[in-house]
């Protein structure tokens, strides 16, 4: 029985099983916390229909005031290394910032981390400039099926994104993709996602669920269910053992968790990082991660990690630093 039919048929437990056997074969006992970090609350194009930035393009006046302050980018990346968080990939709108503002965030970042950094920061055909400051390029595919694809995501086609995909595997970086989950499309879907990791040679896959924004269509909707997010991770386990798969749960999501890591995650993101350091639910993270038998690279709750108020890089970002290491210290007691 193929990987639709168990999904469709309920046998979504048979698929984990298998998945999980292949991922402890093929991976480390590992479970890394992965951390995108945002460059700007603007985007060009601003018209895929779950984005949260689709709701703001008529409100920024000023698409340069959305920019948010490099030293900031910085020192949230100099605390994520303080924590051993993996910086999951640089982020941000189309037209926020030029190739070369990117290049130099990747590379400060580069030198505090001494890792290099994915990039989701769109469809672009200047991946020269690039170098050993970038670890690989993320395609932000969102669903694989081309005609709902056009729906959902209309101003970021495919194509294009395919393009930059084959680009950046012939200057030699690692390639990634982004997937939603819950968006309105059916489990055959997984069918084009498949072929697309395939065609694309895809050595990441990130999967979120549904966020449901106010103001998108989405905003009353439901997240996945946590089954059937299961049954295509685990879907994609078994179709491809060795990739490295990033899985994201919301804080109000988190029992999402063991089962997702069971079907094949090795790590973990979307995290409002110092919103939840130190708190119960960051607590929770650990729990989940402790009962599938996995080890977490890194910490949410370890307070001595977070250091000292100031930069161990550049003391231009220190008051960055020491605004983050108080807003993480503050969260104890508070609900999200
Ligand atoms: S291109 Fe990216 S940032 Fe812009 S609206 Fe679409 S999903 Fe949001």
């Amino acid at each position: 029985m193929d990987l639709i039919e168990k999904i469709k048929n309920n046998e979504i437990l048979d698929l984990v099983l298998k998945a999980n056997k292949l991922t402890s074969k093929n991976h480390s006992n590992i479970i890394t916390l992965e951390r995108a970090i945002f460059l700007s609350w603007w985007c060009d194009k601003g018209d895929c229909s779950f984005c949260y930035m689709s709701t703001q393009k008529n409100k920024i006046k000023d698409p340069k005031k959305a920019k948010r302050k490099i030293n900031a980018i910085l020192a949230e990346s100099e605390l994520c290394n303080r924590l051993n968080w993996n910086i999951e990939f640089l982020s941000g709108g189309y037209k926020s910032f030029s190739q070369e503002e990117i290049k130099n965030i990747a590379t400060d970042i580069y030198n505090i981390t001494k890792s290099p950094v994915w990039l989701n920061t769109g469809i672009t055909n200047d991946l020269e400039l690039f170098s050993e400051e970038i670890a690989g390029i993320t395609g932000a595919v969102e669903t694989a099926n081309p005609v709902f694809h056009e729906k959902v995501a209309p101003s970021k086609s495919l194509e294009d994104i395919s393009n930059m995909l084959f680009n950046a595997k012939d200057l030699g970086f690692k390639k990634a993709i982004t997937i939603i989950l819950g968006l309105g499309e059916t489990v055959e879907d997984i069918e084009y996602l498949i072929d697309f990791i395939s065609k694309h040679d895809i050595d990441r896959v990130i999967f979120y669920s549904l966020n449901p924004h106010p103001q998108t269509e989405y905003e009353n909707s439901s997240q996945p269910s946590s089954l059937y997010y299961a049954g295509v991770v685990s879907s994609i386990r078994i179709k491809f053992p060795k990739i490295e798969i990033i899985c994201g749960t919301w804080e109000d999501n988190l029992a999402n968790i063991g089962i997702l890591i069971l079907s094949g995650a090795n790590g973990l993101t979307k995290f409002p990082l110092f919103k939840m350091f130190g708190t119960k639910y960051g607590k929770r993270v650990e729990e989940e991660v402790k009962f599938t038998g996995r080890s977490l690279k890194g910490t949410f709750t370890d307070y001595n990690k977070l250091g000292e108020n100031k930069s161990s890089y550049n003391k231009n970002l220190d008051k960055f630093i020491e605004r983050y290491i108080k807003q993480a210290k503050n969260q104890k007691n508070k609900t999200i």
